[in-house]
């Protein structure tokens, strides 16, 4: 695969493809430019080159057009990023966008409407993307991470009409592919992954794989409770896959045969209800009352926790501890989320992903202190299942 360094843009035009699907408010105002942020890099090695660029995205989730989910929306953001002036055109393909991109002169941006617009982008539609990749770009760069694991028109399929010269992954989507692989394939050991969330069967993969490359899986969140049942606990009316459990027992034995250890919760914030206005009470994990449900990791699960992450040299980080949207539950997912901040500050190397998990990172101010914090949520998941994303795979075909 080509590197965007070993590109000289001067004179040139790249097509890049950018994950700007950013929160707006209701007076579409972008409320958090964090993606924004993330694609200046490879925009600014472009114009910098002397070249010019290229934007297309996708904004939602329109049914057909819809000025909701204009792009147009985002130009004040995007010009205040770039500092520079950005012309916004109302269409992705046809004869006024290969007009405008004919005119383009180098050190200008040129942004193109939601791709969304067009059913053929999710379709990976063979055409739609011919007649992007037509556009008159000479470049194709693909730097939208968050989109990679999907096999569109403009995160896959396009990259066809390019040759292997004329191709490469953006440096937001090289330094995903960089910080994962350090991570899940490189990291220094003791290697520990936390994983939570909801349920196990959302999980299964990223949890097969990690059994190949851990020394410490802990799980965390919901899906413990599978896990917990599977060892013959009461869980009272804590959330279960009930399907899940032999794959729980298996897992379990397979974890035993590779010499990973498995962390669970021993101890667990109960409640009486799904709701932050609860009772609640702390419970050992074999010893759940009935009725009861657990909705957070207990004191002395935080402690283990703790123990285990400042004795890591790599973590992984992906999924909630508990309901963390009810403050009373989310003592667990921020303590894993201080645990790693301290750790990462004493030399290990950590990788948190996934929306709830990153989202408790930023609440506590910990963003400077982890490694790296990964822009996606499933292509994140998928490259930790160890699956060749066709967004990536399609750069160096
Ligand atoms: P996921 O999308 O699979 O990462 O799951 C995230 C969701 O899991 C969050 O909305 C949490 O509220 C939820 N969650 C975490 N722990 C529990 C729990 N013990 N019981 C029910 N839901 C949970």
């Amino acid at each position: 695969m080509k590197s965007l360094n070993d590109i000289n843009f001067k004179n040139k035009k790249g097509l890049i493809r950018v994950d700007f699907n950013v929160p707006l408010n209701d007076e579409f105002q972008v409320t958090d430019n964090t993606r924004i942020l993330a694609a200046k890099p490879t925009i600014e090695k472009i114009l910098n080159d002397g070249g010019s660029v290229i934007l297309m995205s996708h904004l939602g989730r329109p049914k057909g057009k819809d000025d909701k989910f204009s792009l147009r929306h985002i130009v004040p953001e995007l010009e205040k990023v770039l500092g520079r002036k950005v012309i916004f055109i109302d269409d992705s393909i046809g004869d006024k966008v290969q007009k405008a991109v004919k005119e383009l002169k180098p050190g200008q941006v040129l942004l193109l409407e939601n791709l969304r617009f067009y059913p053929e982008e999710k379709k990976g539609d063979e055409n739609f993307a011919k007649a992007l990749a037509d556009l008159g770009a000479d470049y194709y760069i693909n730097d939208a991470f968050g989109t990679a694991h999907r096999a569109h028109a403009s995160t896959a399929v396009i990259a066809r009409f390019f040759d292997k010269d004329h191709k490469a992954p953006g440096k937001l989507l090289e330094k995903e592919i960089h910080s994962i692989r350090k991570a899940l394939d490189e990291g220094q050991k003791p290697v520990t992954a936390i994983i939570g969330g909801a349920k196990v069967s959302s999980k299964i993969g990223v949890i097969e794989n990690l059994l190949n490359k851990v020394d410490n899986l802990i799980i965390v969140g919901g899906m413990a409770f599978t896990f917990l049942k599977a060892l013959g606990n009461n869980i009272g009316d804590s959330i279960v896959e009930d399907d899940k459990i032999d794959l729980a027992k298996r897992i379990l034995k397979e974890a035993k045969e590779k010499n990973v250890h498995i962390i669970l919760p021993v101890d667990l914030v109960v409640a009486d209800r799904f709701s932050n206005d609860a009772n609640t009470k702390i419970v050992d994990a074999d010893n759940i009352p009935d009725h009861w449900q657990g909705l957070d990791i207990g004191p002395k699960t935080r402690d283990l926790i703790d123990e285990v992450l400042q004795n890591s040299k790599t973590i992984i980080w992906n999924g909630p501890a508990g309901v963390f949207e009810f403050d009373k539950f989310a003592k667990g997912t921020e303590h894993i989320g201080l645990s790693i901040g301290k750790a990462s500050e004493k030399g290990a190397y950590s990788l948190v992903g996934g929306g709830d998990s990153v989202a408790a990172v930023k609440k506590l101010g910990l963003t400077d202190k982890i490694s790296y914090i990964s822009t996606g949520g499933g292509a994140l998941l998928e490259m930790l299942e160890g699956k060749t994303l066709p967004g990536i795979a399609a750069l160096s075909e």
